[in-house]
């Protein structure tokens, strides 16, 4: 692997876009330092732009990062604890340096996660994927029980690690769950379940819809706030 691309301290990646006219340069919020070239330019003359724009790229840096803005899109430290609430599991997590594949190995509440540990993001990404494993195992159960405490049914179940969304539920009854919903109280989840399953009966947020919600969960109103909060509780290398 080549060493990644730098310029003023900052990551610096190229793209082209065929639509530009001419070359772009700009500082995104978590990425770094950003070039936009027309299809066909010559890429040594990335760098000579940059010097000239240096004065400039500098100020802009010194300004965003005293304003807060994370401009170097570093990968989250590795955790050594994770706490599931709506599991009601924390993990130790205990990390092997060595070379090759990445391994996950479970061992109850103790994960032994091995590979090269000096780029952190490959292993943030097992830890992730793992997350959304035991997101699947622990939310299907649930979902099955309020389901039926309910009397509302549903087709299939999808867990996947998304940016915004909690959850949602397609016209064919298919709901969809967030995997971070595994770092949530289990009063939100349970929350949230009923929320999707009323979807199966009113597919919008009608009058009809939250008396449907009501009639389950009268303080409906103040876990709506609760979730809409909720990624207070998701670690940073998972959001
Ligand atoms: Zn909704």
């Amino acid at each position: 692997m080549s060493e990644p691309l730098q310029f003023a301290g900052l990551p610096l990646a190229i793209k082209a876009n065929p639509r530009a006219k001419r070359v772009l340069v700009k500082l995104v919020p978590g990425r770094g330092l950003e070039v936009v070239t027309p299809r066909r330019f010559d890429p040594s003359l990335v760098r000579p732009i940059l010097e000239e724009k240096r004065a400039w790229i500098e100020r802009t840096r010194d300004r965003m990062v005293a304003a807060g803005t994370d401009l170097f899109g570093a990968a989250p430290e590795l955790p050594d604890v994770i706490e599931y609430l709506a599991w009601e599991r924390t993990v130790r997590v205990d990390y092997l340096d060595r070379p090759g594949a990445i391994r996950l190995v479970e061992n109850a509440a103790r994960w032994q996660v091995a590979g090269p540990l000096a780029d952190r993001e490959p292993i943030l990404e097992k830890l992730r994927a793992h997350t959304v494993k035991k997101a699947r195992e622990v939310l299907l159960p649930w979902l099955d029980r309020a389901s039926q405490q309910t009397g509302m049914k549903y087709s299939a179940l999808r867990v996947r690690r998304q940016k915004t969304r909690w959850g949602s539920c397609s016209s064919r009854g298919t709901i969809s769950l967030n995997a971070k919903l595994l770092f949530l109280p289990p009063r939100l989840v349970d929350h949230l379940l009923l929320h999707e399953l009323c979807h199966t009966r009113h597919m919008n947020h009608s009058p009809a819809y939250w008396a449907c919600v009501a009639g389950f969960e009268p303080d409906y109103q103040r876990l709506e706030n609760e979730v809409s909060r909720g990624n207070r509780y998701v670690p940073a290398w998972f959001r």
